[in-house]
């Protein structure tokens, strides 16, 4: 039996949110870890060597796009959690936008079904809040939550209707769920397929200025307020969005955020040569944005690192600029950008840790176990030195839509478990 235990030996085990860091040993028994300390001895199961390397509690993403049911070319659960698997994660919550929409408790069951037969790991649904992401009328958000969402988002689109989205979040409110939007405004985002600034002038492309995703942040934070909702702003780029996030803590309103790795490690320039592995929603922004994302991340701003994994078929990028799709896969680099973080801003590792551990589940409200005896084995063994190339041929995504392909990075994921089955090595 492969996976009837393991006894990992002189690890660093890691778990800021226990303010755990000690050399130690983590036995793996019946799906939990069963005991740490030192000097374990092996009782028949696999032992691994694990010195030098770090052992965390596996990783949560707030934001993926598994694409199934709908867009099974792109990516599948059993892909995109595989490929989570691969990036430490043991948690994905996928996005709403499949075909049909998840807005309905039919579909939840369906991923979570797809998710307990084929899945690397846990898999947890984030549905609609309108019905086929039109923006028109709710989706049945008890339905959603009584079937196993986790959260509500038409993410993709921007619920432009804002007393539509005042009863969004009061339904979302009532079941106890996060609304999670994607704030771009469509009306100043029309026409425009990357940051406005000085790139998207000299490109002569149409811009998506920082100002159409700070007037909906804005909103949704008056709405917050309003309603008591608890507000979780995806994949915040701008400089702007990030202070009003701040100052919504301050105020102490129930609102989170949460940055993706391409937003704290690109900018705008990286769509110089019409590069549309650098097309994403929102854009790629300036360096003053990159810089206060990071800001955001290390005073506590932000509070997760979420990747917006969004696999696309190859004749959805290998177009004009314009008409390429948004999005960019991002499960298996997510780890060693984020160590980027540590290596260039100071951030202590305990703080990247958390982003993308207890961070992420407290926005999500759900207990936080970590490496604790008792509790579920959900892993990741880490090398922190060890330098590689990224190729995505070589990933486990079924799509290959990234602007670090041929990147040199530093640190890996050498193995990750969930429930105590080794589901990467
Ligand atoms: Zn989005």
């Amino acid at each position: 039996m492969a996976n009837s235990g393991f006894l990992i030996k002189n690890a660093r085990i890691f778990d800021p949110a226990l303010k755990l860091d000690q050399k130690a040993d983590l036995r793996i028994a019946d799906g939990k870890i069963a005991e740490i300390g030192s000097g374990l001895k092996a009782s028949g199961e696999r032992t691994i060597d694990a010195a030098g390397k770090l052992l965390t509690p596996g990783f949560v993403d707030l934001h993926v796009h598994l694409r199934e049911p709908g867009f099974e070319h792109k990516e599948t659960i059993e892909t995109g959690t595989r490929s989570a698997a691969a990036g430490g994660f043991t948690a994905v919550c996928c996005m709403a936008n499949t075909h049909p929409v998840n807005d309905n408790a039919a579909i939840t069951r369906y991923i979570l079904e797809q998710a307990r037969s084929k899945g690397s790991v846990k898999v947890w649904p984030i549905g609609a809040i309108t019905k086929g992401l039109e923006g028109q009328e709710l989706a049945d958000i008890g339905e959603l939550k009584e079937a196993g969402c986790v959260g509500v988002s038409d993410d993709g689109k921007t619920v432009i209707d804002n007393q539509l989205m005042r009863l969004g979040m009061e339904y979302a409110h009532s079941f106890g769920l996060p609304v999670m939007p994607h704030c771009i405004c469509a009306q100043l985002s029309e026409g425009g397929s990357m940051h406005e600034g000085a790139v998207s002038t000299q490109l002569g492309l149409g811009g998506i200025p920082a100002e159409a995703e700070e007037s909906i942040v804005a909103r949704d934070i008056a709405l917050s307020r309003l309603t008591g909702c608890h507000l979780h702003i995806a994949h915040v780029s701008t400089a702007g969005a990030v202070d009003m996030v701040r100052l919504a803590k301050n105020q102490g309103l129930r609102v989170s955020a949460e940055a993706a790795p391409h937003h704290f490690t690109l900018t705008h320039e990286a769509c110089q040569e019409y590069n549309t592995h650098a097309k994403m929603c929102p854009p790629l922004r300036e360096e003053s944005d990159r810089i206060a994302v990071i800001q955001g991340l290390l005073d506590g701003t932000i509070d997760a690192i979420a990747t917006d994994h969004a696999p696309h078929a190859t004749v959805d990028k290998e177009v004009e600029f314009d008409q390429a799709a948004f999005g960019i896969i991002g499960s298996e680099t997510a780890l060693p950008l984020a160590l980027n973080l540590v290596r260039e801003h100071h951030m202590p590792l305990a703080r990247l840790v958390e982003l993308l551990t207890s961070g992420p589940m407290k926005v999500l409200g759900k207990k936080y176990g970590g490496l604790k005896v008792g509790e579920a084995a959900d892993l990741a063994l880490i090398d922190l030195e060890q330098e590689w190339t990224y190729r995505a041929s070589e990933g486990h995504s079924k799509s290959r839509n990234t602007p670090f392909e041929g990147w040199k990075l530093q640190g890996k994921v050498l193995a990750t478990w969930v429930d105590g089955k080794l589901v990467h090595e």
